[in-house]
């Protein structure tokens, strides 16, 4: 070891060197005095004390202020100085993959080296790290992985909880694995920090830690809400009695009206639009009475206004443009496109920024433009605290964001677009004015606005347990319930037995609350555990391709697109691919068809003649490469995928995939003259939300068997779940095993006299306040 510490010191000797030159260089330096004027640096000195004096610190500072990209630098340069260097080893967490990428690249290039040096990154399926990295951002999950097999992070020395404002479910659970770490690892040093100011919390949570706060500086910035917006454009609001997709909120209508009109005028046609939208109490205000009005069908025609008035009347300056999700990026994308003045690439440049982009794309989001071009981004919720651009003056805030929220009674899951918290609205907002005074623009009106909740309900008191669940199994971390009571903020009991419940039904977790190798796996696997299920399934079943396909079109917005003035013309293009009455199977040769139309790039006008969403396509496609990726990782197939699909054209063998990864979240449909009901496994009434359309659900119906039939599948369920359980454990093992999987199965879906059972296949789908299928 004397000699492994001199090889070490002479390391960070030459780091000391190395750092120095790069100071003096021309573009050292510069980048140097970029740093200095951060707010972050100037509290250098302080937080550095903090931490050496305490094992936890918290710090919170307006996003932008240097928390992420110089923090971490402070520690390894102080490191570095104490010839500590090669020795020490911070991790720093961030909630998204991107944002990992995005800010490593980053802080290599402030200290002028490349990635893999001292700096390094890790994501799932990707990373890049050298034999000196010291300083690694990775996303939440990799942490975790990584306590799985290292309970006490041997060798780390610091780790960094970033955005623990943002109370990400994964956040969370860190906090209470790391707090029980903390005494077993005395030298360990905690450093959280947040974007916002309510950190007392977590002060509290670790003992009276100190708090830092970093002062930063905002210019002002006009706000405007609807009532402004629509006086300033001349436009107005009509509500039409339609119903949109989730057949719950009407549509409204923007139409030009005779320009400017007086204010109040305006205003008073925003409320009677309103109220004429069924927003009866519209001076109660609440969260619930807030799901009348729905942005997104006014929103599109708005943002090209505003945009293109920003573009020829404003200042220079770049705009952010805060939308739902990835899908509405890209529509309005495509319909910015094709502007005279948006789609102009010598006066605009369209940039758009979420989750998934290419690292290639997220350079061009920091660069300046050329003179008298105007960049404009589209982004998700990233934008709010993760990533800082630093030169928007403009900000438009469509108010929603898309968040998965949870309805413990009906033990339910939801991915809806939601209501952002005045929080959020106040990030948004403070986007504008970093380098001068600016604007923003909320596409709501001011009451709607006051109707938010002040902070975002945690991740983990909105959202299903039953993966946080499997994940606190694997770390074997004792009992689910008397962990998570020393949470930040515990779940509600009822939440957390539904969770342990449902994963006993589905044969994850033994009577003992024990993860079976069917729950090891699902462990592998970061998706809904029903999700997993299927595609465990699919692949010992040797019907994967569909399988994935199913799994993917579950995980996107639904790809039969259902235009409300061609209908009948969309339903009919849908049924040539049902003809069976299966949605599900009905996704398979969609996809199929346009995987095949792809080949002579005709995928596009394929989806155009068959009224399909040709991103959804692509983002099953994609999708489809990360399970396969994923399953490659678990060993349940091999590296070549070549036997996973003898089975696949057995539809007979897919549907029951499909119902035993689903199960129990299945129910039937009992036939009358003219309508029908639908009842769960036991008998029990479903209650559906709207009157009767099933397309309304956003629900996938699978054609399933006769009750007689369900309750044969029923019994030989258990059979079924010890077949699977031992081809688990030994994947590779026996043939005549799955020959028996494969014809017991077969049995039963074989008496095909399909006409009283459906699965329930989207209930992701339904607004989380409604009555749903258990
Ligand atoms: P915080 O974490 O406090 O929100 P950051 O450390 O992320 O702040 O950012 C500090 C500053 O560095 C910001 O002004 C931001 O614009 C800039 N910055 C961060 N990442 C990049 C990048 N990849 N390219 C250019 N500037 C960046
Ligand atoms: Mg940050």
């Amino acid at each position: 070891t004397a000699v492994m510490e001199k090889i070490l010191l002479r390391r960070s000797s030459l780091l000391r060197d190395q750092q120095q030159a790069w100071q003096e260089s021309l573009e050292g330096r510069e980048m140097l005095e970029f740093r200095q004027n951060l707010p972050a640096y100037k509290e250098k000195d302080t937080i550095l004390i903090a931490i050496l004096q305490n094992q936890v610190v918290i710090i919170s500072g307006e996003t932008g202020c240097g928390k992420t990209t110089q923090i971490p630098q402070f520690i390894l340069e102080s490191e570095i100085d104490s010839a500590r260097g090669a020795f020490c080893s911070i991790i720093c967490t961030q909630p998204r993959r991107i944002s990992a990428i995005s800010v490593s690249e980053r802080v290599a290039s402030e200290r002028g080296e490349k990635l893999g040096e001292s700096v390094g990154y890790k994501v799932r399926l990707e990373g890049i790290k050298g034999r000196d990295t010291c300083l690694l951002f990775c996303t939440t999950g990799i942490l975790l992985r990584r306590l799985l097999v290292d309970r006490n992070l041997k060798g780390v020395t610091h780790v960094i909880v970033d955005e623990i404002h943002e109370r990400g479910m994964n956040e969370d659970f860190l906090l209470i694995v790391l707090k029980d770490l903390l005494p077993r690892r005395p030298e360990l040093k905690l450093i959280l920090m947040s974007a916002t100011l309510d950190a007392e919390l977590f002060s509290s949570y670790f003992d009276g830690a100190p708090l830092i706060h970093i002062p930063g500086f905002t210019y002002p910035v006009r706000t405007h809400f609807l009532e402004n917006i629509l006086e300033m454009t001349g436009y107005r609001l009509t509500p039409s009695n339609q119903i949109d997709d989730y057949g719950q909120e009407r549509m409204w209508k923007m139409s030009k009206q005779a320009p400017r009109k007086r204010k109040s005028q305006i205003v008073s046609s925003v409320e009677d639009a309103l109220r004429a939208a069924d927003f009866k109490d519209f001076s109660r205000q609440t969260q619930e009475s807030l799901s009348c009005w729905n942005p997104d069908c006014i929103g599109f025609n708005l943002i090209e206004y505003l945009l293109s008035y920003i573009c020829e009347n404003e200042r220079p300056g770049a705009v952010l443009v805060f939308m739902t999700g990835w899908d509405d990026i890209s529509s309005l994308k495509d319909k910015l496109q094709a502007h005279p003045i948006l789609g102009d690439p010598s006066r605009v440049l369209l940039l758009t920024c979420h989750g998934s982009m290419a690292s290639s794309e997220q350079k061009l989001i920091f660069e300046e433009p050329e003179d008298g071009v105007r960049k404009i981004v589209l982004t998700t919720n990233i934008a709010e605290t993760s990533i800082t651009i630093n030169d928007v003056v403009f900000v438009l805030d469509c108010g929603k964001a898309k968040e998965t929220s949870y309805d413990a009674l009906n033990n339910t899951p939801c991915l809806l677009p939601s209501w952002v918290s005045k929080v959020s609205t106040q990030q948004r907002r403070g986007r504008a004015g970093r380098v001068q005074p600016g604007e923003c623009h909320h596409l709501y009106p001011r009451c709607v606005y006051d109707a938010f909740t002040e902070y975002q309900l945690p991740e983990i008191l909105r959202t299903p347990l039953q993966s946080l669940c499997l994940q606190i199994k694997s770390l074997k971390l004792g009992s689910i319930s008397e962990f998570l009571s020393r949470a930040l903020q515990s779940p509600k009991l009822l939440a957390v037995q539904n969770a342990i419940e449902y994963l006993k039904v589905i044969g994850a977790l033994d009577e003992n609350e024990n993860l079976t190798v069917l729950g090891r796996y699902l462990t592998m696997l970061p998706m809904e555990p029903k999700l997993g299920k299927m595609l465990i399934l699919g692949a010992i079943l040797n019907c994967l391709d569909p399988v994935l396909t199913i799994v993917a079109g579950l995980s996107v917005r639904d790809p039969f697109l259902t235009p409300l003035d061609k209908k009948d013309l969309a339903e009919a293009a849908k049924l040539q691919f049902s003809h069976d009455h299966s949605d599900h199977l009905a996704l398979v040769r969609a996809y199929e068809g346009w995987k095949e139309a792809e080949k002579d790039l005709a995928g596009y006008d394929y989806c155009w003649k068959n009224f399909l969403s040709a991103q959804s396509m692509k983002a099953i496609d994609s999708l489809r490469e990360e399970f396969l990726s994923l399953l490659k990782d678990t060993g349940l197939i091999d590296s070549y995928a070549t036997s996973c699909n003898g089975w696949s054209y057995d539809q007979h063998l897919i549907r029951a995939v499909i119902c035993y990864g689903l199960y129990p979240g299945i129910c039937s449909v009992v036939h009358n003259e003219k309508s029908f009901s639908l009842k769960t496994m036991e008998d029990g009434p479903v209650l559906l939300y709207s009157d009767g359309h099933l397309k309304m659900l956003g629900g996938y119906l699978e054609f399933f068997m006769q009750p007689a039939i369900a309750e044969k599948y029923l019994s030989l369920r258990r059979e079924f779940d010890e077949l699977i359980q031992i081809k688990l454990l030994n994947p590779q093992m026996v043939l005549h095993l799955h020959h028996e999987l494969i014809s017991a199965i077969r049995l039963l879906v074989s008496e095909d006299q399909c006409d009283g059972r459906f699965v329930f296949g989207r209930p992701d789908l339904k607004p989380s306040n409604m009555p749903v299928a258990p």
